[in-house]
């Protein structure tokens, strides 16, 4: 069907509702909006209350309209009924599907009908629920697919098909032999259980995220847009892998901290820890985060309190209430007291500007894909902790193609011990080697972002397109 337009260009833009897809497709939201194009950002009702809350409390400068330059923050119902379990994130997975196309097409009737000027022109929906697109073709919408990941993690999930076929996967997606696969002498290979679906802990939630990244191909074909976060310079062999691709990253938040869909957290910022780094030595402090959903078990917790203690280095550590297995953390006895101004533990940071001040030495990363790219932003190398998803293959390019980090390796019952992350912090701040190499990236991806690189054109070229 032909894109019906209004006399203005108008993006609708729905993420995938979880932290690591949100903020993303928010900061892709702002720029087009820059642009001087109308962007309205739908997330589900319980992320769009979360963020607003969240906001508040961060003591975010909007007003309730929700209103920021030309972005209105919307939302739609999930679907579910309060009966349904909450923390199940397939079963919401399976109400989307069959709700969100009959909320989307009332909500951008409702929008059509009341200024057939702004009508939506386009709609750009996150990979993970590309089924919308469909949607958006019926609207008379243009339909445009955002990847959150890296380029390589797509790559690997659009060879899925084809590595089940000849024999290299089984039918829950585990690697048969004791290989590894490899797509491309420039990009990292995936050893047993670092594929973006692994879930070996669980083969029956395994075999669903592969049945999801066997179906993606066929997402993709319905648009002539992919954007990605992430940049051609950074992983120009997994880039040239997917047909019409086009890297716009990395994307960086604005310099308007307190906007309400700046940030976009689904948590309150503490920004006493930008005051507490700013009393800190340059390149002094270990940040340590792990995103928005991996969780350790207390022994675990004890053990990285433990080690970092014993480092005795200063570090700014990101504690989220539910990160001791979903409850709070305790900590070891005395641990608070005996380190004292050495150490620092918030809910939730303002991470990119966390990571690019000065006294920041290092990151102690899950290697979430937006932590990835937002410690490569910013020059600061990483010790890796990596849980599932796309974490692992984030830790190889790291480790072994931009050599700016450190593995923080398990023992084999999965534990990580104190001794362990004591060395590994040691090995980073004695090596200058991964320092250096982490401003050479940080160079590298500056110029695909800045005027004429390979990311700003081909932003350029779709924003160009999107105004015609
Ligand atoms: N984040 C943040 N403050 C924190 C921890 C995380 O703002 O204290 C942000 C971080 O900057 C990143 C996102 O949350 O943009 C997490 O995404 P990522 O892909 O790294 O991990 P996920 O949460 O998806 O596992």
């Amino acid at each position: 069907m032909a894109v019906i337009k209004g006399k203005k260009p108008h993006v609708l833009a729905v993420p995938y509702p979880a932290q690591g897809h949100v903020k993303p497709l928010m900061k892709l939201a702002r720029l087009i909006a820059r642009h001087g194009i109308k962007v309205t950002f739908v997330n589900i009702e319980c992320i769009h209350e979360k963020i607003v809350a969240a906001a508040k409390m961060s003591g975010s400068e909007e007003e309730d309209d929700q209103e920021d330059g030309d972005i209105v923050l919307t939302s739609i119902p999930d679907g579910r009924s309060p009966e349904d379990d909450q923390n199940n994130s397939f079963k919401l997975l399976e109400s989307l599907r069959n709700t969100m196309p009959g909320f989307l097409t009332g909500l951008i009737e409702s929008i059509n009908r009341s200024n057939g000027d702004e009508r939506v022109s386009c709609v750009i929906a996150d990979i993970s629920i590309g089924w919308i697109l469909e949607t958006a073709q019926k609207m008379g919408a243009e339909p445009v697919i955002f990847s959150p990941p890296s380029a390589a993690a797509l790559a690997i999930v659009l060879h899925s098909p084809g590595l089940l076929e000849q024999g290299n996967l089984d039918s829950n997606g585990t690697i048969k032999k004791d290989e590894m696969i490899s797509l491309s002498d420039n990009i990292p290979p995936w050893r047993k259980d670092e594929l973006a679906w692994s879930f070996p802990a669980d083969l029956e939630t395994q075999k669903i995220f592969f049945e999801c990244s066997l179906r993606i191909e066929k997402t993709i074909i319905q648009t002539k847009w992919l954007l990605s976060n992430t940049c051609y310079d950074l992983e120009s062999s997994a880039c040239d892998l997917i047909p019409g691709f086009l890297p716009v990253g990395p994307l960086l938040e604005t310099n308007n901290p307190k906007s309400l869909s700046n940030s976009c957290n689904f948590h309150p910022e503490d920004a006493s820890c930008l005051s507490w780094l700013n009393n800190k030595p340059p390149g002094s402090v270990v940040y340590v985060s792990f995103g928005s959903l991996a969780v350790l078990s207390q022994q675990q917790l004890d053990e990285l309190a433990l080690g970092l203690e014993l480092s005795g280095m200063a570090f700014l550590w990101v504690v989220r209430s539910d990160l001791a297995n979903g409850s709070r953390a305790v900590y070891p006895g005395g641990f608070l007291e005996r380190v004292g101004e050495l150490g620092k533990i918030v809910e939730w940071a303002p991470q990119e500007r966390v990571l690019s001040h000065p006294s920041v030495a290092c990151f102690l990363s899950h290697c979430g894909w937006n932590s990835t790219l937002e410690g490569l932003s910013n020059g600061v190398p990483f010790l890796c902790w990596p849980y599932f998803a796309d974490q692992h293959h984030n830790q190889n390019y790291i480790c072994e193609k931009w050599e700016i980090g450190v593995r923080i390796d398990p023992e084999e019952n999965g534990m990580r011990t104190r001794h362990e992350i004591k060395t590994k912090i040691e090995m980073l701040f004695s090596d200058g080697r991964f320092k250096a190499n982490a401003m050479k990236v940080k160079e590298i991806i500056g110029k695909s972002v800045g005027e004429g690189g390979s990311s700003y054109k081909n932003f350029k070229t779709f924003v160009d397109h999107l105004s015609k």
